[in-house]
């Protein structure tokens, strides 16, 4: 793996994450909710920024930008092509396939509209990790604010298709509520309750839980089992599509 990534906790329950190609040196920065730990963080390991990638607009992904710049004024920043007219000035504009290049990694962008149009996700396949922010979280998923529920699930699906192993790294330190949401919907599954204690172990420790791994949200995630026998039974919805189930399961955890 020659992506080294740092979590830093930002704000009240935010994560930022710096991202190091060991071989070539460079550093990317995922999203910039506040500037300060990242700026001590920067400083201890004697890194500096190269590229800022931002998941979306949102305000608590990007309000540190302007002081991250003001450090690293030649720092290159990514962002939506889809959602320029939102996002703080780019300077490399993508869209879902193409590929961005940090020393000898290339990230590949998959496009993860739902909780804003315009969400994309940066998936690095050498080192197979990807950053998720407000889709796929760690036991849940971001509200549906902008897209539509079959827009999410669809995005969603994206990220299920990549190989189980991804480590996915997302925007927020909710695990512990959407564990005990999980558990609503999916109460007999047993590497859910394991899940959840050794969630409230980490948290008692203070530790992040972030990042988390595929394999273990397809077992877990009820975001993600929305095809599963014993989910659509419990919902009442035997016959329903994936997609319905999922919108079902999201409108419950709004009201959680
Ligand atoms: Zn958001
Ligand atoms: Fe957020």
């Amino acid at each position: 793996m020659s992506l080294k990534t740092i979590t830093i906790p930002c704000l009240s329950d935010n994560y930022a994450f710096i991202s190091h190609e060991t071989t070539s040196g460079q550093t990317a920065l995922i999203d910039i909710p506040e500037a300060s730990p990242i700026l001590k963080k920067l400083d201890e390991l004697n890194w500096k920024i190269d590229y800022v990638l931002i998941t979306h607009h949102h305000d608590d992904h990007i309000s540190g930008l302007r002081e991250i710049l003001a450090a690293y004024p030649n720092a290159q920043v990514i962002g939506a092509k889809a959602d320029v007219s939102r996002l703080p000035p780019l300077n490399i504009a993508v869209s879902e396939g193409d590929t961005i290049t940090i020393g000898n990694e290339q990230g590949t962008i998959i496009d993860v509209s739902g909780h804003t149009i315009g969400h994309i996700a940066y998936y690095f396949e050498k080192s197979g990790i990807a950053f998720t922010a407000d889709s796929l979280m760690a036991l849940g998923c971001g509200r549906v604010f902008e897209g539509t529920m079959p827009q999410m699930w669809n995005s969603l699906q994206k990220l299920a298709q990549l190989p189980p192993k991804t480590i996915l790294y997302s925007g927020h330190e909710y695990t512990q509520s959407n564990g005990e949401f999980a558990l609503t919907i999916d109460p007999n599954n047993i590497l859910l309750k394991e899940r959840i204690a050794d969630i409230k172990q980490l948290r008692q420790n203070g530790t992040p839980t972030i990042p988390s791994t595929l394999s273990t949200e397809l077992e877990t995630n009820p975001f993600l089992r929305a095809k599963k026998p014993e989910i659509m039974e419990r919902l009442g919805m035997p016959n329903a599509q994936p997609a319905e189930i999922f919108a079902e399961i999201r409108k419950r955890k709004d009201t959680f």
